[in-house]
């Protein structure tokens, strides 16, 4: 068995694990294989034992890799510039990095040039590091209004990313920071806007985020091994 095949294994004994634990079932959660620095062979080797949707976390490398990729759902999980959005608005199947309203006009006008619906989360900066990308919490709401009105953009949910830490009690927090904020915003039942994703929990962590009602984890290292970011 090869080390993809047997890290799978193991990653999705853990997602049902943690959502037996949790009284949820193992199919409301989806793994997101995040491929960044991994080349196509090993990301095909991962479609081929299962694997259905990957994350990137650079534009480049999407370009870089797509044509080599079997077919696959592709989500783009890290931050994204206005300027890069019309390279692949017509390849993500998912944007989990909405930070604000200008990068979301842009997306919905290039979605509009192919005709498509883009899917988005917003991220938020529930933990509120300096150093990380997000809206802040308590800004989310009036973003999430006027997001709502572009038409080529539908904003299914929220997506976090936890600060590096093995304080399970700060990570709990940030986690459940996320769910009670979807809540809030689902409460207001605003027009063409969803709150049912949840993507949050990488490999330290994703247990832990299933408990606290992630949709969706992303998971890298966990699957590929340690990145080397000198190539
Ligand atoms: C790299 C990355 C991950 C995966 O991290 P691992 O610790 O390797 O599982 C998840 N989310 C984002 C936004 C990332 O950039």
């Amino acid at each position: 068995m090869s080390y993809i095949e047997k890290n799978l294994l193991e990653v999705n004994k853990k997602i049902g694990e943690a959502a037996l634990s949790a009284g949820r079932k193992a199919d409301e959660i989806k793994l997101i294989a995040v491929t960044k620095t991994y080349g196509a062979d090993l990301i095909n080797e991962a479609i081929d034992f299962g694997v259905t949707d990957i994350g990137e976390n650079r534009v480049q490398e999407i370009m870089e890799k797509y044509e080599s990729v079997k077919q696959v759902r592709w989500h783009l999980i890290g931050h994204l510039q206005k300027n890069k959005v019309k390279y692949i608005i017509d390849k993500v199947e998912l944007i989990h990095s909405v930070d604000s309203v200008e990068l979301a006009l842009e997306i919905d006008k290039k979605a509009k040039k192919i005709d498509k619906i883009q899917k988005i989360l917003l991220e938020v900066n529930v933990s509120g590091e300096e150093s990380k990308f997000g809206i802040e919490p308590e800004r989310c709401l009036d973003i999430c209004r006027e997001i709502s009105r572009l038409e080529n953009v539908k904003i299914l949910g929220l997506m976090t990313v936890a600060p590096f830490t093995d304080d399970e009690t700060l990570l709990g927090n940030v986690f459940s920071g996320l769910k009670k904020l979807a809540a809030e915003i689902e409460n207001e039942n605003i027009e063409n806007v969803s709150m049912d994703e949840l993507s949050m929990g990488m490999t330290n962590d994703f247990p832990l985020a299933i408990e606290k009602g992630a949709t969706m984890v992303r998971v890298g290292t966990g699957i590929f091994g340690k990145r080397d970011y000198t190539k």
